[in-house]
């Protein structure tokens, strides 16, 4: 039955066109931040959608907004989400995509005349960006309980307002309770917003996890001196220490393979001076992997290279971590579920992490939670030229559908 379910494709589209409309850019993108007066344009279409379908729609104290569509029992629903604030020079889909295909799934279902076992619900969450206010991921992080409402509503923006007043402005500070809705499990389909599916030419990704992220800062104490007299058994070269730190770091991604990635980003040489020694050297190491244990082990020898390296030099290091994430893996049922859809809609896929944090990462701590990806061209997110294929955005939207059914309907 539900392999037969497609979904209207061009109705999607179409959709999409029309939220992009709303804080469309002269060059094209769009820009929607969160709780701006774009942002509300947004989401009064949405809602309207949401109406349209007869669902019962609920916005929440920090502006998260459900519509629920009735399943044969009231049991909590399924739940298909996303955002739709966007980064100041956003694509169309970054987001959208996810909430206007939970809404294309309804419509779909609903045109189908059918109910499911369990109740569907489509939600978007507030501030997924971070770009106006920190943290990102705001909405479904107080949603879940990891984030206080009145922390989240006194968190003051770029521009100095707070998300309390910002939400009271655009009127979308809603009236129910922030944590009361009980969600059976929630699907996210949302862009890749990397290059792998495009390069490799698969259709899906099926998305395991959310990879963990460690950020270490060191910090490297030499000593300057003239680059000329100084003989090379007598330096104490803090830019010799971070080079081999980089190298490294490299050396260890490529050894430990899996996910395992390792950047580095961030390094000044003080006094930068090109005939002179650097005596200090900060550099940051931007380390991920979808496996905790693994991580922690890329962590250690990092760090435990660092402190070798520094003392062969004889100089001194000390560090700072500037993020720490745990790992988040999706529920093996809900991968295995999104891995059967893409099978039996004869799409090419592969299992993959993701590599940006979204909302299913936060939801993943009070329910089951899944991802699905589709190919961002050229792997190019947060940036008004994100181009995915109508078509990939049509097949992913499918798959979302049969998902869905298929968790709101079982025994
Ligand atoms: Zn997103």
């Amino acid at each position: 039955m539900t392999s037969e379910l497609r979904m209207n494709g061009e109705r999607l589209m179409a959709s999409l066109y029309e939220l992009g409309a709303i804080g469309a850019l002269p060059q094209g993108g769009v820009c929607r931040l969160a709780l701006s007066d774009e942002d509300r344009q947004g989401r009064d279409w949405a809602v309207a959608r949401m109406q349209a379908l007869g669902l019962s729609v609920t916005v929440d104290a920090i502006g998260n907004t459900v519509g629920v569509y009735p399943g044969l029992t009231d049991t909590p629903p399924v739940m298909m989400g996303s955002h739709i604030d966007t980064v100041a020079t956003g694509g169309l889909y970054d987001g959208n995509y996810g909430v206007l295909s939970g809404l294309e799934v309804i419509a779909t279902l609903k045109d189908a005349g059918m109910r499911l076992r369990r109740p569907v619900a489509v939600a978007f969450f507030t501030n997924e960006e971070g770009s106006r206010f920190q943290p990102d991921m705001m909405g479904s992080l107080v949603y879940q309980g990891g984030l206080a409402l009145e922390t989240a509503l006194a968190t003051r923006g770029i521009d100095g307002v707070t998300v309390g007043d910002a939400l009271r402005q655009i009127g979308y500070a809603g009236p129910a309770s922030v944590g009361d809705n009980r969600v059976d499990s929630y699907f996210e389909l949302h862009i890749e917003q990397g290059p792998v599916l495009d390069e490799e030419g698969l259709a899906i990704g099926v998305v395991d996890g959310v990879q963990g992220i460690s950020w270490t800062e060191f910090h490297l104490q030499g000593v300057s001196n003239h680059a000329g007299t100084t003989p090379m058994r007598l330096r104490h070269d803090a830019g010799y220490v971070a080079a081999r730190i980089g190298v490294f770091a490299r050396q260890l991604a490529q050894e430990l393979g899996g996910d395992q990635v390792a950047t580095v980003g961030h390094l000044v040489f003080t006094p930068n001076l090109v005939n002179v020694i650097p005596d200090t050297v900060t550099l940051t190491v931007d380390l991920r992997n979808t496996d905790a244990e693994a991580l922690r082990l890329a962590e250690q020898r990092l760090w435990a290279f660092a402190e070798q390296a520094a003392h062969e030099e004889g100089i001194s290091v000390s560090r700072n971590m500037l993020a720490r994430f745990e790992p988040t893996p999706f529920a093996p049922e809900m991968v295995e579920l999104v891995a059967a859809q893409a099978r039996l809609r004869g799409l090419p896929s592969r299992r993959m992490p993701s590599g940006a944090g979204h909302d299913a990462q936060i939801m993943a701590a009070m329910c089951p939670a899944g991802m699905i990806f589709v190919p961002s061209v050229a792997g190019l997110s947060h940036n008004i030229n994100e181009f995915t294929a109508p078509q990939d955005l049509i097949a992913g939207a499918n798959v979302l559908l049969g998902a869905v059914v298929q968790r709101a309907d079982r025994a």
